[in-house]
């Protein structure tokens, strides 16, 4: 209401459309610049009479949503109007700071040609050091930046500058958050990729285009193979093979991930199963599966896995189901209900990438879970770095304090396999031993 009086004491009709004008450039909530004046001052760049370059950063907070579920609107709103202070003093006179509504931050700054990012981006970090207070409480607020520079003229229009520094902070958000990238043209192929596995994945899984690779699993005391775990390849007629990471994380999106799995746990145990008839080892060998968390939702995965048991004699004992920590705890009491079905089968159910996640202790020792895979990043530095060591020895005793079984993961240097044998870790898998095959 106070505007529309600011409006109607205006006299003259070019005063009213200035008034407009200058209204609709700025964001109300933060008084940052808006959608509608970035564009202006990429046009101003692009057109200026002295040659400059171009940097746009994209900048979108991590983990907003929580923060405003969590604690309300006020303080989410808060957030956003202490982090656009603290960016407008950062970039001060040199560039446009425009908020473009939700959590999303963009910067626009001209700068001599060949000055790059690097100063920009201390610049924008620094905005992110200090906590801000919250409820009288400290929140660590943290971002992904997307950046892109050019001093291309024929580069710098909005749209393009913007989709490619969102491209870069979609990529800031797939390595984990609370990072910069800098935009190039190999993740724009990689965003395309993207797109095209999501359709051909659906007439892959028609297709039957997978196909499985077996990664063994050694005893440490004994030197030998008790099982192996079944990793997923797609084996793509014009892209080749596919690794998991690029599109079981699509497959869980669409949901495609329910018929992919269950092919992936049929031909596990039937491969498992002809290995053991033909007597290939003295003892029959086991197999590891991985779970996702959608799976463990699918209502008929207990029948399934209960169905592929019988119909390849295969004992269940000898049945390894994965799950990560992350997994179980999206869907705590949903997820522990299914596992324990599964386990009264006589599955084994192991914790896969242990030390990444969130458990909680109290947690673990409710878990129907028979085993714990270490995950590589604790590997890695085993017997070299004091932390890395320190930490195995204590998952080491947490495992047996709570009588579960514990497998080494990414183990790739002799002098790590020493180590867990001296500290009494029961299995090891890597490519010490051997890569999947
Ligand atoms: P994961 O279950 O933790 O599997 C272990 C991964 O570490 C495998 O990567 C394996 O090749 C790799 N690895 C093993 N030893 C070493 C080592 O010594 N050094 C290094 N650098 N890497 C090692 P892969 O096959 O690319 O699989 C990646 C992830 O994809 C798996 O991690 C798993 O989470 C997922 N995945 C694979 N197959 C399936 C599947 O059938 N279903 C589901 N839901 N996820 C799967
Ligand atoms: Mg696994
Ligand atoms: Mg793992």
């Amino acid at each position: 209401p106070e505007i529309v009086l600011a409006l109607h004491d205006l006299t003259s009709q070019t005063e009213h459309e200035e008034a407009l004008a200058g209204l609709s450039a700025v964001d109300l909530l933060t008084g940052l610049a808006n959608r509608q004046a970035f564009v202006d001052r990429v046009s101003e760049i692009a057109t200026a009479r002295d040659a400059q370059e171009l940097l746009v950063a994209f900048l979108d907070l991590d983990n907003f949503k929580t923060i405003n579920d969590a604690l309300g609107h006020d303080q989410g709103d808060l957030v956003l109007q202490t982090i656009a202070q603290r960016l407008s003093h950062a970039i001060g006179d040199d560039g446009l700071v425009s908020r473009f509504g939700g959590d999303e931050f963009v910067v626009a700054t001209a700068q001599t040609p060949g000055t790059g990012c690097d100063k920009v981006v201390e610049r924008l970090a620094a905005a992110f050091v200090d906590p801000v207070a919250l409820n009288g409480k400290q929140f660590k607020i943290t971002v992904s930046i997307g950046v892109t520079v050019t001093d291309d003229r024929s580069q710098m229009h909005p749209d393009s500058v913007l989709k490619a520094a969102d491209i870069a902070m979609y990529e800031a958000k797939r390595r984990g958050k609370a990072r910069v990238e800098i935009y190039d043209e190999s993740l724009e192929n990689r965003a395309a990729a993207r797109l095209e596995i999501e359709s051909d994945l659906r007439r892959a899984i028609e297709e039957n285009e997978f196909v499985l690779v077996f990664q063994p699993i050694m005893d440490v005391v004994t030197g030998r193979a008790i099982g192996s775990e079944a990793l997923v390849r797609w084996q793509h007629p014009e892209r080749g093979m596919v690794p998991p990471n690029d599109f079981i994380p699509i497959a869980e999106e669409t949901g495609l991930i329910v018929p992919l799995g269950a092919w992936v746990l049929e031909a596990a145990v039937a491969q498992t199963a002809a290995w053991n008839e033909q007597g290939l080892t003295r003892r029959a060998l086991g197999v590891s599966v991985n779970l996702s968390g959608l799976q463990l939702g699918d209502p008929n995965l207990e029948h399934r896995t209960h169905a592929v048991l019988s119909r390849y004699g295969f004992d269940p004992a000898k049945l390894t189901l994965e799950v990560t920590e992350s997994t179980l705890m999206t869907d705590g009491d949903g997820a522990m209900a299914i596992l324990e079905r599964l386990r009264d089968l006589g599955v084994r159910i192991a914790i896969d990438d242990f030390g990444t996640g969130y458990s909680s202790l109290a947690y673990l020792k409710r878990l129907p879970a028979r085993a714990l895979k270490i995950d590589k990043a604790f590997i890695d530095g085993l017997g070299t770095n004091a932390e890395d060591t320190a930490l195995v020895t204590g998952i080491i005793g947490l495992a047996s304090a709570l009588d579960l079984e514990l497998v080494a993961e990414g183990v790739e240097m002799e002098t790590q396999l020493r180590e867990l044998r001296r500290l009494g870790c029961e299995y090891s898998q890597g490519y010490f031993h051997s890569r999947p095959l």
